[in-house]
């Protein structure tokens, strides 16, 4: 089965305007012609974003949404209003909304339905934290999240999984290969038995976590690893060109 591979850089709270202008620009002349490359910039940067980027096989996505469509929620951007900007896939449950924003598996399958209403694809996050992996507690948290987080869904091949494990975001630690593909497999058969087979064979499953032009090679041969989400490294156009160019 062969799975179109997907890059996504998460920009975080990163960029100005025309900072983010900047990259993309910098990112245009270089996008794979056999993969997806998404941008996911903060929300203020969309537009011009979107802008700069229309006709390009570039993607765009949100780091976060929130549930309604619309109303009177002070300070909360809709699904409707990211797909009238532009964007395709929006990044849900990240851990960093999980741990400083209170984000729980309800708030997220909250966000995952009202995304496919509006016809965009949620890249859903999950992952471990340290000591969860060393009280050998990784399987059990990331089900409770894919499961959790997806309720009872039927268009599970919107779907985009993203395995982060905490302790490798922003740190510099890579979970190996093979503790990678292990969890990803896992994931794989999660889905495979709630979904079945063709739809766990369809879903792309993203690593995340300190990917590196060093490391993005190594994980992207294992059979489970359709693509990865890039923090830090998807700052600077040069390090990001590699990342999307792999192999
Ligand atoms: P990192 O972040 O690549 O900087 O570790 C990944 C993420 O949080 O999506």
């Amino acid at each position: 089965m062969s799975r179109t591979p997907l890059i996504a850089g998460n920009w975080k709270m990163y960029k100005t305007i025309p900072e983010a202008l900047a990259l993309v620009k910098a990112l245009l002349p270089h996008l794979p012609k056999d993969r997806e490359v998404a941008v996911a910039p903060p929300f203020t940067a969309l537009y011009s974003v979107a802008s700069c980027i229309k006709g390009t096989a570039l993607k765009l996505a949100a780091q976060n949404v929130f549930w309604e469509r619309e109303g009177a929620y002070t300070g909360e951007i809709s699904p409707l209003m990211l797909k009238d900007v532009g964007c395709e896939y929006v990044i849900i449950g990240h851990s960093e909304r999980r741990q400083y924003f209170g984000e729980v598996d309800k708030t997220v399958t909250k966000k995952v339905n009202s995304v496919l209403e509006e016809g965009l694809k949620p890249i859903l996050c999950v992952g471990e934290r340290l000591e969860e992996r060393e009280k050998g507690e990784t399987f059990e948290i990331v089900k409770k999240q894919l499961i959790g987080g997806l309720g009872n869904i039927q268009e599970i091949q919107k779907i985009v999984i993203a395995y982060e494990p905490v302790w490798a975001i922003g740190t510099g630690k890579t979970a190996s290969p093979a503790q990678a593909q292990e969890v990803h497999k896992y994931l794989r058969h999660l889905v495979e038995e709630k979904w079945g087979r063709e739809n766990s064979e369809k879903i792309r499953i993203l690593y995340g976590g300190s990917v590196k032009p060093e490391n993005i090679d190594e994980l992207m041969q294992e059979e489970d690893i359709d693509g990865a989400l890039v923090g830090g490294a998807s700052l600077k156009a040069e390090t990001f060109v590699k990342i999307m160019n792999y192999g």
